[in-house]
């Protein structure tokens, strides 16, 4: 089991929240986090990793991304987003 308390917690900015996904069941993606705390054997994430520059190992590090207003909200309107595609979002909410 993890020690939570020895996860490297951490905000980062970033320019949006939205991403384009090329996912047959959405058009964009909300990752709201990268890492994860559970560091499952089985993850199918762990290669998100190499992007973050993090020398912990996958499960010891969770980067929190901070974002400003969605300036143009109405590009978005009726499209399909998916929440979480590479983290467990839906444990954190
Ligand atoms: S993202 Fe999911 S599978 Fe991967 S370590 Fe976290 S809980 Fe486990």
């Amino acid at each position: 089991m993890i020690d939570l308390k020895k996860v490297v917690i951490k905000e980062k900015k970033v320019d949006t929240i939205l991403t384009k996904s090329n996912l047959p069941i959405a058009g964009y993606s909300i990752n709201p986090y990268v890492g994860c705390p559970f560091g499952c054997e089985y993850c199918y994430a762990t290669f998100m990793k190499r992007f973050t520059g993090h020398k912990e190992d996958w499960g010891m590090f969770l980067d929190v991304k901070m974002w400003d207003k969605i300036k143009n909200p109405e590009k978005y309107k009726c499209k399909t987003m998916i929440v979480g595609s590479f983290n467990k979002a839906i444990c954190w909410l």
